[in-house]
Formats: C-alpha cells, structure tokens, sequence
C-alpha cells in the first residue's frame, strides 16, 4: 500500500515524500484512512517506533483547517522530550500547509508559550501539568478542539496525570474526536476510552521484541537480604535444572557461584576475569552437563548458545531491558518450553513493567517456594532415583546374606523408610527453621505509583544495592507530589518513570532512588529545574555500588541537620542477618531470617495461576555431577550443605 491510497492530501504527501517516508507502517496502514473519516475514535495499542506518530499525526495535519483561530487538535504526552518530537514531526508533515504547532511543557518560560499561543496555533502539543497551568491561568480555550490525541497513555497515567487528563478532557467539547495510543491496556487506560470515547476502532500493533511464548516469565518479589536464599531454593525445587544464572556485575557473579560451589550445588562462574581458556573450558564443561548452574555476566554469555537450558534465574534484572530479551532467549530453544526466574527486591516492579511492556508478555508473580515444598520435591526426587536404579545382581548377591539379616526384623516399610531417611532427615533439617522469603506476602502483586510511596512506610529503609538516593529541595509543601516529581525527573532527563524507584515526599524536601547508570543525567539535568515556579537542586544522599559498597554515602548534602540523622541513621545500618550469623550448622545455606517462619498461614494461592509447577516439562536429567571433576580451590572445603541434595539427589 501506497500514502497516497490511504487519501492524503497532496500537500501532505509531498511532505512525506521529502521525509523519504516511502510506504506507510503497519498502524498507518490501518489508522489513516480511519483517522480522516468523520466519527474516528481510535485506540491504537502501540508503541515507539511503529510509526505512531505518523499515525495520528498525518490525519491530524490532514483535517485541521488552515486559518483557525483557536487550536482545533490537541496532543497530550507524557514527558517534555516527547512533547517536542512530537512537535517537530508535526512540523514535518505539514511543512507545506502552514500549520501552526505550539508545543507546551513544563520546566520553561510559560510567558513565552503563552504569547505563542496568542499568536495562534492550530495544534497544541502539551505535558498535561503545564497544560493545566494554562487552563487555569485562562491562557488557552479548548472549546475549539476537534481531535484530542492521547499518546502513551499508560505512561501519563503512571505519572500520576489521571487528574490532569479527565480535567483536560472535561474542557473540551463533547463532539470532539479522541484517538488514544498506548503500549499497554492496563484498567485506567481502559476507563478512559470509555469514558471519553464512542465505539472506538482498536488497533493492535505487535512489537518486534514481541517474546517466545514457550517462555513462562515468573518473578518472585524477596528482601535484598534473601536474595540469594531464595535462588537456592528456586534451585532445589527444580532439582533437573539445568541452568543459566545471569548476575550484573563480575564480583556478583563469582561471589554466587563460589556460594553455590561450596553449598554443594554443581555452580560455576563464567565472567570477564577469566581468561579465554578458562572460560571455553567452562562453556565446554557446561554443555556437555558437567556443570548444572552457570553463573554468568551478560557480556560473558554472549555467544553461548545451547539448546535445552530449562531455567534462566535473573539474580538481578539487567540495567537495559534489552538484555532480559537476550538473558531469557536463553531458554526454551527449538520449540521446547522453559523459564525466566526473576528475583526482584520491594522496590523494582516498575522496572517488571517496563520489561512486560517493551517485549509486550506478562510476568506472572511466582511464590519463592517453602520447606515443605522443596522437602516434597527432593523426596520424589529420591524416591524415582530409588525404584529406577539399576540393581547389579551379581555385584550384590555376596552381600545380601548380610544384609538381609541386618533387616530380619523390619517390616518392608520400617526398611524403606530407614533408607529413604538416611538421606532425607539432612534435607528435612536443612530446611526445617527455614522462613518464609516472600517478602510481599499476603500483599499480592505491588505496582505502580501507589506502590512507590506506600514503602514509605516501611523500616529499615536501605538504599537499595545498585541504586542512587537523591535529595531534592522541593516537598509537599512546595506542592510536589510522587507524580509531580515524576515528571520532574522524567522531562528533565527524558528516563521512563519505570527508570524511577522509590519515592519518598517529605514537607519541606523529598528524596528519589534511580538505578546508579542513571545518576550523572539526573544530577546534570534535574539541578536547577523548575518546578512550578520552584527552582529546583538536588543531591545525591548515597549511592551503592552492585557489591553492595556505598559510595559518597551521606557525603555533600547541605542540609544535614534537619534530617541527616533521623534518615541516615536507619539507612546506614548494617544489614542485619548477614552471613556469617551464629548459624549452628556450620553455615549452610540456613534461611536467614532467624529459622522464623513469619507468615506460616498466608495464602500461596499465587503461583498456582502460573501453572508452573504442574506444566513444567520433565526433564531426563544426566548431571555427571560426580564424575565432574572438583573445582579447584577446594570447593568442598567448608561444604556444608548436605551433600546429598547437590549431589546424589540430583545425579542420576
Ligand atoms: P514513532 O513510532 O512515531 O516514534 O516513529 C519511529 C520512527 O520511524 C520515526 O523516526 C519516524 O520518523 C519514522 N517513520 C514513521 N513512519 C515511517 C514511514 N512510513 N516510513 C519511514 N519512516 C517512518
């Protein structure tokens, strides 16, 4: 299909053509010639780069007279670097019609936008807040405005715009036309095309990072401290794993696997320290299931591609999200199914919203599975193992004299139960004390705005590892919200508010974490802001490295008084339950949590909706594990794991 069969104008396709647009995307396909017709609600499931723009954009260009006095098309976004591309590509398309496009947003002169939109403008691009600014101060009328674009939507409604748009909305007339995009559909989305739209035509565009379906993306929601707790737990209740374990940093990698070596579990690292003979000799050892675990960095794992890994576990998720569709690609190869494990702290289901959103799947909150769980898992395990060794009758006959008249007195079930219990009782002690390591339990699935303040509440509040704490002058009093300083951060710095974690808005200032990376472009770009005629500064209160070090910690803060001490003191203290406790096993892998089980009656129901336990595929298991060679360095010093869950468990 042609530009010109979708029933452009020729002034519009002569713009195109200079812009080298060629052939229309698939949503301009669908949405133009919709978009030009009269009656055109529209809800267009879609987001960056499928042409969007474009979309709505040309129809918009298309319809809006020339010469109006007051704006007939109106584009709400979410962040002020949207709002000028968005701007800039209207400009474009309508080079050639003269067109007046005034783009509106927060953080500059709002005279100088106020004149402009005096001098006339047909089409109004705006961030909802400055928007509303304008409306309130009387300095622009909707009363014209015949299309209304609502782009990224779920986007502005994760910044806490919901207000904003529905007063928006309510200044315009009632005839208008509303065309709706976002990435996602989520309930509030929903509300507003219903609200303000009649029989809307839906469009649905994939995505190119659209995600292999035979992937099932679980994510279990644990305290930073458990994080490690709750990977060997997701290993013993998967006890054919055969796995990829993805870490962020080199440190982590081989801290992990040197845990898990030591532990008993058949774990290696593969990460940038070693050498390239190290690191074939790994691959090599891993894929012929020498090795059951990698351990590994993303830039390591390149490359390393095996067909039937069952389990990818994200110890962490990746900076870039591009690299969970690489990390979880990993599984279920050649048509087979598989896993991507994600263990996440309290404070990052943004950031599971922003992956389900960008590779357009769903994550489905898993429960970190508890002792009797694992306990049951492990006993059918040992049971299978049982009934389907391989007896070597002649081997044995000399013995069975013996033996027989060792078990003269027990009835075939003492016996059975004798044999199963000298290697069971280990696991049953092991796990015995151990904890509940969910660290939302009974909360259910926490996301989104509300989310990020209700952890406000919570005690011991640590910056979280990877993580930078900013203080910001500004506060409630100053009329900043989560939202508010949301776009804040956002319009400044063009991140995502998934970008953004916790959030805690105090009277008179406010503090925000964001991931380490995006520290600098925050500091350069947030200093000296505007919020709402407030300039704003702000501050980094601590930051921590992956490895958990903190660097700058409390440092170059100008107000320490007021609150460094109520606020410092309780994120400076150290993590309690740490390794190293006053375990009585030696150290093996005893849940931390001090053997308590918390919240031994709340509801498990959730994992169960994934399925996952009863569809996980059955695997014929062959880790050679104890033909493996040791690792050097003596993994097995200070081995006290039982030995028999890493090793005769697992070995068939
Ligand atoms: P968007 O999804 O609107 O952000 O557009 C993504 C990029 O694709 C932008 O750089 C557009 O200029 C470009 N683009 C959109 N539609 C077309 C088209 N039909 N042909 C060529 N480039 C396009």
């Amino acid at each position: 299909m042609t530009f010109e069969e979708l029933g452009l104008k020729s002034e519009v396709l002569k713009s195109l053509q200079e812009l080298g647009f060629e052939a229309p995307t698939p949503i301009q396909e669908k949405a133009i010639p919709y978009l030009l017709g009269e009656n055109s609600d529209f809800v267009g499931l879609a987001q960056t780069g499928t042409g969007k723009t474009a979309a709505f954009g040309l129809p918009l260009i298309n319809n809006i007279e020339n010469h109006a006095k007051a704006p007939q098309g109106l584009v709400i976004c979410p962040t002020r670097e949207l709002c000028l591309q968005i701007a800039k590509d209207l400009e474009g398309f309508s080079k050639h019609l003269k067109v007046a496009v005034v783009a509106v947003y927060g953080g500059t002169d709002i005279r100088r936008q106020m004149t402009d939109i005096k001098k006339g403008a047909s089409i109004i691009v705006a961030t909802p807040g400055r928007l509303m600014d304008l409306i309130n101060r009387r300095a622009i009328s909707l009363a014209e405005v015949e299309y209304v674009v609502l782009d990224e939507a779920d986007e502005m409604l994760n910044m806490g715009f919901k207000e904003d748009i529905d007063a928006i909305l309510e200044t315009t007339p009632d005839t208008k036309n509303v065309w709706l995009f976002s990435a996602t559909m989520p309930a509030e989305v929903a509300r507003i095309a219903k609200t303000y739209m009649t029989d809307p035509l839906e469009v649905s565009i994939g995505h190119k990072n659209q995600s292999n379906e035979n992937i099932d993306h679980i994510y279990y929601v644990v305290k930073e401290k458990d994080r490690y707790a709750a990977v060997k737990r997701l290993i013993d209740f998967n006890p054919e794993i055969y796995g990829l374990i993805f870490c962020r940093t080199r440190q982590e990698t081989a801290t992990v696997a040197e845990k898990l070596g030591k532990e008993g579990y058949s774990a290696e690292p593969l990460h940038g320290d070693l050498s390239q003979v190290q690191r074939d000799r790994v691959m090599d050892r891993f894929r012929k299931k020498d090795i059951q675990i990698l351990v590994a960095t993303d830039v390591a794992a390149r490359g390393l591609d095996i067909d039937n890994i069952t389990h990818v576990i994200n110890y962490n998720l990746p900076d870039d999200i591009e690299n969970y569709t690489h990390r979880s690609g990993r599984t279920a190869r050649a048509g087979r199914k598989g896993e991507s494990l994600v263990l996440i702290n309290t404070r990052e289901s943004g950031k599971i919203r922003a992956i389900e959103k960008q590779m357009r799947t769903t994550f489905t909150l898993g429960t970190v599975p508890n002792a009797e769980e694992i306990c049951e898992i492990q006993l059918m395990k040992l049971i299978n193992k049982v009934t389907t060794a391989e007896v070597r009758e002649k081997d044995i006959e000399k013995f069975m004299p013996t033996i027989m008249a060792e078990f003269e007195n027990m009835s075939k079930e003492e016996a059975i139960k004798h044999f199963v219990s000298t290697e069971f009782n280990r696991f049953i002690e092991y796990y015995e004390r151990a904890g509940d390591l969910n660290a939302s339990a009974g909360k259910g699935d926490d996301r989104g705005m509300e989310d990020r303040t209700r952890r406000r509440d919570r005690k011991g509040d640590e910056t979280e590892s990877g993580k930078t704490r900013f203080f910001v002058s500004i506060g409630r009093r100053d009329g900043l919200n989560p939202g508010g300083l949301l776009r804040l951060v956002c319009d400044a710095t063009g991140l995502k508010s998934a970008n953004v974690g916790r959030i805690d808005i105090m009277t008179s200032y406010s503090f925000f974490e964001a991931d380490n990376d995006f520290a600098d472009n925050i500091l350069s770009k947030v200093n000296g802001a505007d919020y709402e005629g407030h300039s704003v500064s702000i501050e980094v209160t601590k930051s921590k490295s992956g490895g958990g070090g903190n660097r700058g910690g409390g440092g170059g803060r100008r107000d320490g008084g007021s609150f460094g001490g109520k606020f410092q003191g309780n994120r400076d203290r150290a993590p309690r339950n740490s390794d190293g406790g006053n375990r009585r096993d030696g150290g093996f892998g005893r849940d931390r949590d001090g053997g308590r089980d918390r919240d031994g009656g709340r509801d498990r129901g959730t994992r169960s909706e994934s399925g996952s336990r009863e569809d996980r595929p059955r695997r014929e298991g062959s880790f050679n594990r104890d033909r493996a060679p040791r690792r050097d360095g003596g993994s097995s010093a200070g081995g006290s794991r039982p030995r028999s869950f890493g090793k005769s468990f697992n070995k068939k």
